[in-house]
């Protein structure tokens, strides 16, 4: 049923990912119908499809939003310090930012300039507040492999595009009782949605959610002479 949820409103989109088995969570539906993707995919915001968003990429599927959602809510608790790498139109990090709540704090890194701008205008421009009370941060990167230290450890990461191996250093910036969960696999190859999961003796625990099909996790230049 995945690909199979589309609506003509967001609301009807949401609808149709909680009767289709996919949002079962009420904390994931309730952040999902607060961020109308409108504003982050100018094209065929409601279908549930990835759509292109320029520079090589594209936002992803709503499914695949609703599914990261599902599997890291335990974690997007009120307070909660989040890692969006490769943030891309900034759909999935404003949601993350709503399950956070207030006191939480969303840092989403992403390589390419224009994506950076955009993401930042399309989060103003659904609520410009989430921006300047710094509770959303995009933040250009050389390469989002490497996290953002400074602001770790997180509590949750979502990593938006595929790597062949899981990134240690990303395992390493995951707070105890913190949890991961990333495409992994080779380009257009068979890939992976794992969860990792940091117990809080600090034991590294994976499983692997579902087959997917992500953009890679890449260098720029690669990225943009595609
Ligand atoms: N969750 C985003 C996913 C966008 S696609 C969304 O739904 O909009 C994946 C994103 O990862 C792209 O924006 C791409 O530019 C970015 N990306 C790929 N490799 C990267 C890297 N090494 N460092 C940072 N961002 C990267």
């Amino acid at each position: 049923m995945a690909w199979r949820s589309s609506g003509r409103t967001q609301v009807e989109l949401i609808n149709n990912l909680c009767n289709n088995g996919i949002i079962t969570n009420q904390r994931v539906k309730n952040a999902m119908l607060a961020v109308d993707r409108s504003f982050f995919s100018p094209r065929n915001p409601y279908n549930d499809s990835p759509q292109y968003i320029g520079s090589n990429v594209t936002i992803s599927a709503p499914h695949m939003h609703a599914y990261a959602l599902e599997a890291l809510s335990d974690k997007l608790v009120e307070g909660a310090k989040v890692l969006d790498v490769g943030s891309g139109s900034g759909y999935l990090t404003a949601c993350m930012a709503v399950m956070v709540g207030d006191s939480g704090k969303v840092i989403g890194v992403e390589h390419i300039d224009e994506l950076v701008k955009k993401s930042i205008e399309s989060i103003k421009n659904w609520n410009e507040n989430a921006l300047f009370s710094e509770k959303i941060k995009i933040i250009g990167i050389g390469d989002g492999r490497q996290g953002n230290d400074e602001n770790g450890p997180y509590d949750a990461i979502h990593v938006g595009a595929a790597a062949p191996d899981i990134p240690k250093t990303l395992v390493d910036q995951l707070a105890l009782n913190g949890r991961m969960v990333l495409p992994v696999g080779a380009e257009g190859g068979n890939q992976e949605f794992v969860q990792i999961d940091k117990l809080m003796d600090g034991k590294i625990e994976s499983k692997k959610l579902m087959g997917v099909m992500y953009v890679p996790l890449t260098d720029k230049t690669k990225q943009l002479n595609k």
